[in-house]
């Protein structure tokens, strides 16, 4: 299991190197929800839609409080959710922004690519203090071979696990839905498509090759 990769140093605000940030989407964990996508992800599964996101190297880099900031000045949303990437290689940081929204009353949705059983028993300090600020886990690596349609997640090895009262143990019935994708044009004509589509839609849309729209493909 790979170290934290932006471990704050004493005196210093924790910074946070992300790939992408969408204000609200209903397809990202129940309700609606900010998402944030991290870069850099050491897990590396076979067939990831986001390789893209796999690069350590900086890409937009923000201190902790704006980051926290930017999501709080959303209106009527229930949380956020941090995908990636891999969010525990950046554990530090998205711990203490889960903590700010937490006393906003904002719930905290994470996924990784692995196991909550190597994040017990490996997982460093802050990833351990991730693990405590996230109120819904979606954990595991993604497997080609597994693909499946069951809400939320990719793969039918990947769970799904509630780690407190904040979410409740209902999904909500967009969730009901298979294969959810959700498409958003900003103002400033960026699309984002997010969520969980088929391969066969991913090659409909050529979506990875829409580098001019800055596409983001989440799983
Ligand atoms: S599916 Fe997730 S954990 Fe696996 S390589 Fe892609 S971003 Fe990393």
């Amino acid at each position: 299991m790979e170290r934290d990769q932006n471990e704050p140093g004493a005196g210093k605000e924790a910074m946070l190197n992300l790939a992408g940030f969408l204000a609200r989407s209903a397809v990202n964990g129940p309700g609606t929800r900010a998402v944030v996508w991290v870069q850099g992800c050491p897990v590396r599964c076979e067939g990831c839609f986001n390789p893209q996101f796999w690069s350590f190297e900086p890409a937009d880099v923000v201190p902790v409080s704006v980051l926290a900031q930017k999501i709080l000045s959303v209106s009527s949303i229930d949380g956020v959710t941090f995908s990636g990437g891999e969010p525990f290689a950046q554990a530090a940081a998205l711990a203490l922004v889960g903590e700010k929204l937490h006393d906003r009353g904002l719930s905290v949705v994470t996924y990784t690519g692995y196991t909550f059983e190597e994040i017990l028993a490996q997982g460093t300090p802050s990833m351990q203090h991730l693990l405590r600020v996230t109120d819904l886990l979606i954990a595991g690596p993604y497997i080609q071979s597994l693909s499946c349609t069951i809400p939320l997640i990719g793969s039918s090895n990947q769970s799904v696990i509630r780690l407190s009262d904040r979410i409740p143990p209902v999904i909500s019935p967009q969730h009901e839905r298979s294969s959810t994708v959700e498409f958003t044009i900003s103002p400033d004509g960026t699309l984002t498509a997010t969520g969980f589509p088929t391969g066969r839609l991913v090659q409909a849309f050529s979506l990875r090759q829409m580098d001019e729209v800055h596409d983001h493909v989440a799983l």
